[in-house]
């Protein structure tokens, strides 16, 4: 990238901010180096080859020697790792450092798609703690929710809300993450769209837009709950101005984190700084503040609305999941199971919310038979003895773009496919044909 396209005003704003150096900031942006890393599902355990080192502040983070092509590594699509950019990663240290990770949480992740950060949560928290991942933007909502879906959870809801529907969740979460959207300089290395579309107005609007999100939710968070704001701006209206601001308004107090010296992040007083020409990672700011009014408790009792289904239909579906403390409850037809102990919250949650999954949709009862969706292909509940036929790498491409797919096998009837021993989805094996039930949206459409 050349260096003149990085906008002089932003360069100019920097100058007294800690950890900024012009020049080292802008030979790093003309390099044109890119990094790549990724981060290891640990629900999905495989053995990862091209990873090189750890990225340091992640437990599950790796960078890769190059840029693979993701799209034709069938475990990419088996959800065994998330490609995300490391500075991100670092949200584990807050989460670690500031709360108990082996109790119980309620956790929401505001501005959450496509779902990096909340499949990383995920990964941290325990099973009997509850995840809510939002997004505002629809279409984006659903990305969230594949993602959410290949990552493999069960305690997770993906909701599409406007920050303000939080409000009335008075004191409800434990822990709140808005990874706000800003004006984005903090990924001009890796996007050089994102340069032509900075100005100062619009850090201005991002600035004024965050304060109002961060206002809304704000009532949600019960008392001595962690709140964690990060953006991927180096814009200080966006970051330490916001700081500032929530400071001033909220009972609030601010969390420090230890950082190794070696790491290369900067502490400025506010929260945590990454800079490229620092660290192998793209920009991102990170700060966390404890909430020091409100109640510990919140209300969730609610009518009971949810049909649960009958007697035959848990005959039925027992067979396909591993036997634990579960609910199964109907929309419609189709039927989701909930761990046994979040079944109240997610009743409430989903009375006071716009919630578009939830737990994990197990499929339709037919005719004293499961017609199996794909995300219990894709979660962790599913039962073994269920039939799974082993796809070499090219079968397994064949099967992720939809195509037919010839296999040599007795089995008949229902198969989850699996690549290097990873579920990638459903097949059902008929006596002459074998028909691919690869969602259509989730297709491979290129060609190698
Ligand atoms: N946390 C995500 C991850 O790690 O994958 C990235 C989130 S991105 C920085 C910010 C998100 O906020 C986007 O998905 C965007 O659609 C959403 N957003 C945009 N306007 C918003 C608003 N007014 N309130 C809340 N979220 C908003």
């Amino acid at each position: 990238m050349l260096i003149s396209l990085l906008p002089q005003k932003l360069t100019e704003t920097l100058l007294n901010i800690n950890g900024f150096d012009k020049e080292a900031f802008e030979k790093v942006h003309a390099s044109g180096e890119q990094i790549t890393s990724i981060r290891l599902n640990p629900s999905k355990p495989f053995n990862a080859q091209d990873t090189t080192y750890n990225v340091p502040w992640s437990q599950y983070g790796f960078y890769l020697n190059e840029r693979p092509s993701f799209t034709f590594d069938p475990l990419f699509h088996a959800g065994c790792y998330y490609v995300q950019e490391a500075s991100s990663m670092f949200l584990e240290q807050a989460l670690k450092q500031t709360l108990d990770l082996s109790k119980p949480l309620k956790v929401l992740d505001l501005c959450a798609a496509p779902g990096g950060k909340s499949t990383h949560i995920h990964s941290l928290i325990s099973d009997d703690s509850l995840l809510v991942s939002n997004e505002v933007i629809r279409s984006r909502a659903n990305i969230l929710k594949d993602n959410i879906i290949k990552w493999g959870c069960e305690n997770v809801v993906v909701t599409n809300n406007d920050p303000k529907g939080f409000s009335k969740l008075e004191n409800y979460f434990d822990l709140i993450v808005v990874d706000a959207p800003c004006s984005g300089s903090g990924l001009f290395r890796r996007d050089n769209e994102a340069i032509t579309e900075w100005s100062e107005e619009n850090v201005e609007l991002c600035s004024q837009r965050q304060q109002r999100i961060l206002a809304d939710v704000w009532p949600a968070l019960k008392k001595n709950g962690i709140l964690i704001y990060s953006t991927c701006s180096y814009s200080k209206e966006e970051d330490e101005d916001i700081v500032n601001w929530m400071m001033k308004e909220f009972a609030i107090d601010y969390s420090p984190l230890t950082i190794h010296p070696e790491w290369g992040i900067v502490d400025t007083g506010g929260g945590y700084r990454f800079w490229p020409h620092k660290l192998n990672g793209e920009g991102l700011f990170l700060s966390v503040f404890q909430k020091k009014d409100g109640e510990e408790e919140t209300d969730i009792r609610g009518k009971n609305k949810i049909e649960r289904v009958n007697k035959k239909e848990i005959e039925v579906i027992n067979k396909w999941i591993k036997k634990d403390n579960r609910v199964f409850v109907k929309n419609g037809e189709t039927i989701y199971c909930w761990p046994g102990k979040l079944a109240n919250d997610l009743e409430f949650l989903l009375q006071q919310l716009h919630v578009i999954y939830s737990g994990v949709l197990l499929g339709e009862v037919v005719r004293e038979k499961l017609i199996p969706e794909h995300s219990l292909a894709m979660s962790t509940i599913l039962n073994d003895p269920v039939g799974r036929v082993e796809l070499n790498y090219e079968q397994a491409i064949i099967y992720l773009q939809r195509k037919d797919l010839q296999i040599e096998t007795g089995s008949k009837g229902w198969q989850l496919v699996t690549y290097k021993d990873q579920p990638l989805g459903w097949v059902n094996i008929l006596l002459n044909r074998v028909n691919n039930y690869y969602p259509k949206s989730l297709r491979i459409l290129k060609d190698r």
